[in-house]
Formats: C-alpha cells, sequence, structure tokens
C-alpha cells in the first residue's frame, strides 16, 4: 500500500520547536518510505484560530524545505464530510444527543447521564435519572459516541505496544459541541480517511487520542491508520512547549539550525551538514534505519 502521511497544525499561531519537530518527523517519515506528505489546516476550532497563522505555518515550512505533495486543505471547508459521517454514526445508533452542561459533570469520564436508556450500564441505572430536558436543550445539545465497552489495542512505531479501556478512561466524548462546532476527534478521523493517509506521525500528547480515533474509524467502517508518536519537545521547566505556555518563535534566519534543533529535540544526535539540502538526505537515512525502514532505491 503506498504510504500517504500528514502534518496536521492548529493554526493558533507560528511553529515553534515543538510543532517543528513533530512536523520534521511526519516529513521524515514519508520521505523515508518514498511516500506522499500531506499537510491539513485544522481550523475546526474557530475560537482558537489566530488570523493569518496558516499562512505564516505554510511559509515557515516552505522556507524549512517540507515540501508538500498535494494542495493544503482545510478543515473549515470539509464541513459536510463530517456532517455525512455524524449522519451515518446517528443512522447506525452510535451517536446520541447530550444536554448536560459542563457545569453539571464530575471530573473525569463522562458518566453516560444521556445515554439511551438501552445503552446504559447496569450501574448507572441505579443513579438518577437525568434533569428534563429545558425547553431550549433541542438547540443546545452535543453529541456523543457511543463508546463501545473493551479495552483498545494498538502497537504505535515510535512508543511499542499500548492499550486504553475508553468507556472507562474516557467515556463517551463528544463530535459536535453544543456550540455547533465539529470535536477535533471526529474531523480528524473522517480527514485522514478521506485523503487516505496510512501513516500519523505526531506529538506524544496525542497518544491517549488515538484508541478513541480507532473506536471512530471502526464504527465508520474506515482503516485504521498506523501511528508513531514522537517524544515532546519540553521547556526548560519540564513543561511541553505550546503556544499556550509562550513558546519561543522559530528563529529561521538559519533553517539549517533550525532542522537540526527539532532533529535533536527529537533524540537524534547531531551531524555534519552544512546546509538544508545537505541535512535532508542523510536525516532521511537515519530516520529510516531507526526505524527499519527499507529503501528500495539506497540499495
Ligand atoms: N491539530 C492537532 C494539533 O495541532 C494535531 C492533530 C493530529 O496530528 O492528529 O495538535
Ligand atoms: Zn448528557
Amino acid at each position: 500500500m503506498p504510504y500517504i502521511g500528514r502534518f496536521a497544525p492548529s493554526p493558533s499561531g507560528p511553529l515553534h520547536a515543538g510543532s517543528l519537530a513533530a512536523a520534521l518527523a511526519s516529513y521524515l517519515d514519508a520521505r523515508a518510505h518514498h511516500g506522499q506528505w500531506l499537510v491539513r489546516i485544522e481550523d475546526i476550532d474557530i475560537p482558537r484560530t489566530v488570523a493569518g497563522a496558516d499562512q505564516i505555518i505554510l511559509q515557515q515550512l516552505h522556507t524549512l524545505g517540507l515540501h508538500v505533495d498535494a494542495p493544503v486543505v482545510w478543515q473549515t471547508q470539509r464541513l459536510s464530510l463530517y456532517t455525512q459521517a455524524l449522519a451515518q454514526l446517528r443512522a447506525q445508533a452510535q451517536v446520541y444527543p447530550c444536554t448536560c452542561h459542563r457545569r453539571d459533570l464530575p471530573p473525569g469520564p463522562y458518566p453516560g447521564t444521556c445515554r439511551p436508556k438501552s445503552q446504559q450500564q447496569p450501574s448507572s441505572l441505579l443513579q438518577a435519572p437525568p434533569p428534563a430536558p429545558s425547553p431550549t436543550a433541542a438547540k443546545r445539545r452535543a453529541w456523543r459516541f457511543l463508546v463501545p465497552a473493551g479495552i483498545e489495542f494498538f502497537t504505535d512505531r515510535w512508543l511499542g505496544p499500548q492499550s486504553q479501556d475508553v468507556a472507562h478512561e474516557v467515556g463517551d466524548f463528544i463530535l459536535k459541541r453544543t456550540d455547533g462546532l465539529w470535536a477535533y476527534q471526529l474531523a480528524v478521523v473522517v480527514d485522514d480517511a478521506a485523503q487516505g493517509v496510512t501513516d500519523i506521525v505526531r506529538g506524544a500528547d496525542l497518544l491517549d487520542s488515538t484508541a478513541r480515533q480507532r473506536q471512530l474509524a471502526r464504527a465508520l467502517g474506515l482503516p485504521l491508520p498506523c501511528t508513531l508518536h514522537v517524544p515532546l519537545v519540553m521547556d526548560t521547566h519540564g513543561y511541553k512547549l505550546s503556544k499556550q505556555n509562550h513558546a519561543p518563535a522559530l528563529d529561521l534566519g538559519s533553517p539549517l539550525k533550525a532542522l537540526m534543533q527539532a532533529w535533536q529535540a527529537l533524540g537524534f544526535e547531531a551531524f555534519p551538514a552544512r546546509t538544508p539540502e545537505d541535512f535532508w538526505p542523510q536525516a532521511t537515512h537515519r530516520w529510516a534505519d531507526r526505524f527499519a525502514i527499507l529503501r528500495p532505491k539506497d540499495g
């Protein structure tokens, strides 16, 4: 099967050292597999979108020499795909409307308050029935995925065997929010399948979403991509580098330096390279060795 990888940044600000490491890893994995590399702008969380950040990210990728193999897509232009997916899950009775207010929910997994009666766990039948929906509830409802019972197992190409009991650890999760916005979990699953993505390479903060995404893909009858989660880049205080933590902007005055730093942030050793053109083939070669990827053209 031909390899298709992707980088899926949220346009909440320019790339920083952490997001560049994820971009670099997905790019190298695609190149090492002689595959295609796609970029998808994940702009569905509209309140978090920063105007112009998408163009800055694309410019940064270009400056660093990460070249996209197909036209870039924006999630806000693909809403009909998410509507279709939710309709399919409704037809399959695998989603249900939820009128709970966040302030009324206990911390931790969703307790299944709005689950259809036929689907309730024996223990929750003993609890008080959900409060009667208010007259405006029809408008203010979210859609939740009816998480199947059982443990989800998968093997991550970096982190090895993984498992999660989604029903107990997460509970029925939201696919469409009360404010009408689509949840990341649904959009990412629908888009990865629609774009033919075979391999997801991203930061380890999303490892915890993988089991949910696998369950959703299975419910929609979609193929399950392989995953590889790279270590997160930490700041000097041991926090994940992120826009929220005010990660410093990338210095693109020296693309080679930025690339080499991202490479080392992934745990690889620096190697001599004088230009980005010098960096790419060597890094790709080392990546292929690290993940035992056969390279027919090098043989
Ligand atoms: N848009 C997500 C983020 O920026 C990444 C989604 C993914 O790679 O699955 O954190
Ligand atoms: Zn509810």
